[in-house]
Formats: C-alpha cells, structure tokens, sequence
C-alpha cells in the first residue's frame, strides 16, 4: 500500500492499494461475494449510486444523528472525539476542553453547477440505506419471500474527527453490507444464524485466528438510535482491540422511514407487513488489515505471510534455476503462461531460487514452481509449499491438480 498522493505529500489519512494489494483486497470482495450472495438461495446482490436524493439521509436520520461528539481543546486547538478519550483533559496537552458540540459526519458536495443550498448533496456514509430504498425494486424483480437478504460492496464515506492507525480509520473506505429481511417474530433466530456465519466467514474464509476475535455485546444505553441489538466483531490489533465488524438488529425503523405503506405483502395471508432486518456490516479495508496481520509470520530470517491460498494475489510462481538458459527460461516461460490460464501466477526470472522462494513467501504465494535441467530429460518440476518449505517432484501435467486453492 502507497500514501495517496504521495508526491505531493500526501494527503491526510488517504492510502492507495497497489499491485499486490489491489489482488488481495479484490480476492476478499469476491470471496464475501460467493460466500453470501451465489452460494446462497435466500441472498441477492445490488449495485447502487453512490449520491442519493438528500431526503434518503433526512429519512433514515442521518443528517440528524449521523454524528459524533467533538471537543476541542482550549490551549492547543486539537480537536477529538470525545467518546473516545479516557479522560476529561487534552491528551496531547493536558489542556481544558470545550463542551462537546455533535458534528456530522457525512461529506457534502454540489450537484451540478450551481453551488446553492438546493444543490447540496452527500456522499454515502454506507452502503445500507440503498438496500431499504431499493427494497421494493428488489422484492418485485427478485420475487424472494421472507426470508431474504440483499447484498452490497462499495465505498462510503465519513467526515471522521481522529481518522488514523493506518487503514482502520479513514474518510473514504469500502464496506460489504447485507441487509436481511425477517418477519418480526423471527430476528432472534435470523440474528443467531448471522452470528454463526460471521465466524464463518472470519474464521474459513479470511483465516483469522478465534483467539484475535471478541465479540461485544453493546450495552443498551449505547446502541445506535435504529438498533436494539448489535454486536461488534472486535479485533486484536497492534494499537489495541477495536471493532472490526458490527451486526445489528435494526427492527423496521428504516422500512417504516423510507415507505409509509408497509412495502411487503405475505403470500399465504396477504397480510401486508414492514419486515425486520439484521443487519451484519463489513468493512473491506479492516478485513484486508485484520487478514495482513493475521497472516504475518517469521521463521528465522523468512518472512512468510500465512495467506489463505484463496487470498493470495498470486496462487502460484514460476522460476527456473538459471536465468541466461535459453531452454530452461522457455520451459518456465510455457508452464507459467499454461498456469496464468487458470490461476493468478507470477513469473521470476532471477534466476536465483532462495531468493524467489523468500520473495514469494513473503507476499503469501503458496505454491512455486521450479524448472531444472531434470525438468528438460522427464518433464518433471519441483513444487514447493510455502508454510511447511516443503518439496515434491510432479509431472508438468499434473501441476494444475496440485495445486488447491482451500
Ligand atoms: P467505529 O465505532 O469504529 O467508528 P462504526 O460502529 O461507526 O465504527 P459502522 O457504522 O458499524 O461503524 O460501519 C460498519 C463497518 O464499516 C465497521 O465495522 C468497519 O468495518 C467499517 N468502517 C466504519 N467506519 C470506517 C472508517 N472510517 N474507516 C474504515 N472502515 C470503517
């Protein structure tokens, strides 16, 4: 990962995923995707403008509750979240504070080209209010009953106070959001079923160890104004344990917001209702962080990042053992591109095999592949896996089913 616009200095808290980041962060989108959208039948998926009509965040309250308690330090003009300070004075001065004033979170801009109090607009503080506006498109091209869930990847963005600790807390970040549709009675078994695959997904899919994980039963007088239940997902990270995830019960508060009919109507009953909704809401940039730090690891001078394969930028890397043989390099050359055609690979021509096997464990490739001059006389290669360091001998033709990406 790069600072954003680094060569102008910077800019404040904004970071760019490179080549391989870019990999990984896709890798885990998709991952969420396959898991919670195609492998499922009670789940679809939405893609929705990232600006609303303004009156989507005067009814769902955010432009009324949407913010968090600012104070400001009388000597040195620091500014800070009060919620989030330990004590009553300046942590950076020791100065007096201010009284705390709400400050809104959402980011305005101007649509179009008049830059009037009309043409105000926000940029999405998440990606969950589409879900409830498009809940009745969604229900009437789907045709899904109750249960269902509608799913969401993209960015949002948030005017944070104190943004920091690398990629936990920034302006702009992405989120993974599922919003799923219950009827009243059934939230706490519907909430019970999303608890469980919460740690699914953190535990299979992402590889997180159980022991880095805690849930946190929000205290009722804390919860946000739509929930009457959440949990957050909360991660042991180098700067301490801070929520990763939250899942929340938020009732019918947005539905009755959004729509003054009851937008569902029962099948066998005709009964028409506002369902409930659990809500499990993901951040992609804190899964990519929890997934790095997770992953690291150290064996003597080696540094191996523990990727599971499904994550992995790269699933396998070619190298052969010299770099100026015409015959071997072609040989590589061939396996590589034969790879490429089913699995992301890379190509390595140093020429020095250590120092091939170091890099690739250390950007979490899990299988290399290198060609001898044995390679040449019975088409065979050495495959290695990069936790255990271990090699086998296999047929070039058996190497696709070698390599398992689980
Ligand atoms: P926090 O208490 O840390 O401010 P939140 O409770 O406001 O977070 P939610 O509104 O529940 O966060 O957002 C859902 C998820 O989106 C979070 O669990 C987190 O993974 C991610 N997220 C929220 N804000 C940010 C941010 N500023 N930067 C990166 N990810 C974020």
């Amino acid at each position: 990962m790069f600072p954003g616009s680094e060569i102008y200095g910077g800019l404040a808290n904004s970071w760019d995923y490179g080549p391989l980041g870019v990999e990984l962060k896709n890798n885990i989108k998709a991952a969420w995707w396959k898991k919670f959208v195609l492998q499922r039948d009670d789940m679809v998926g939405l893609d929705a403008a990232l600006i609303m009509n303004p009156k989507v965040w005067e009814n769902s309250g955010h432009l009324e509750n949407f913010s968090d308690p600012l104070v400001e330090c009388k000597k040195c003009h620091h500014r800070f979240r009060e919620d989030q300070l330990q004590e009553k004075k300046c942590p950076d001065c020791g100065g007096e504070l201010l009284p705390a004033k709400q400050f809104n979170l959402m980011l305005k801009t101007f649509l179009g080209p008049v830059e009037d109090e009309n043409a105000v607009v926000y940029l999405r503080p998440e990606t969950a209010q589409a879900i409830f506006v498009d809940f009745k498109n969604v229900l009437q091209t789907s045709r899904k009953k109750l249960p269902f869930g509608i799913a969401q990847i993209g960015k949002a963005f948030r005017n944070e106070i104190t943004p920091g600790n690398f990629i936990f807390r920034t302006r702009e970040f992405e989120q993974m959001e599922i919003e799923y549709f219950v009827k009243p009675e059934d939230w706490q078994k519907a909430f019970e079923m999303w608890r469980q695959e919460m740690w699914s997904w953190m535990t299979d899919i992402l590889g997180l160890k159980k022991e880095n994980i805690f849930e946190n039963d929000i205290a009722p007088g804390e919860l946000a104004h739509y929930s009457k239940k959440t949990i957050d997902f909360e991660y042991k990270y180098p700067f301490g344990q801070k929520e990763l995830y939250g899942m929340a019960y938020r009732t019918d508060f947005d539905l009755k917001r959004h729509y003054s009919e009851p937008p569902y109507e029962d099948a066998d009953t005709k009964e028409k209702i506002y369902p409930h909704v659990i809500e499990p809401s993901l951040g992609v940039d804190r899964s990519f962080l929890a997934v790095l730090l997770d992953a690291y690891s150290e064996d003597g001078d080696r540094i191996i990042l523990k990727l599971k394969p499904g994550l992995a930028p790269y699933k396998v890397a070619v190298s052969c053992i010299k770099k100026n043989d015409e015959k071997l390099v072609g040989k590589a050359k061939e396996i590589y591109q034969n790879l490429k055609k089913d699995f992301p690979s890379d190509f390595d021509n140093r020429g020095n095999i250590g120092k091939f096997y170091y890099s690739q464990d250390e950007i979490g490739t899990p299988y290399c592949v290198t060609v001898d001059f044995q390679t040449l006389e019975d088409n065979t290669v050495t495959i290695r896996h990069r936790d255990t360091a271990s090699q086998e001998r296999v047929q070039i033709e058996d190497l696709k089913n070698n390599i398992s990406l689980r």
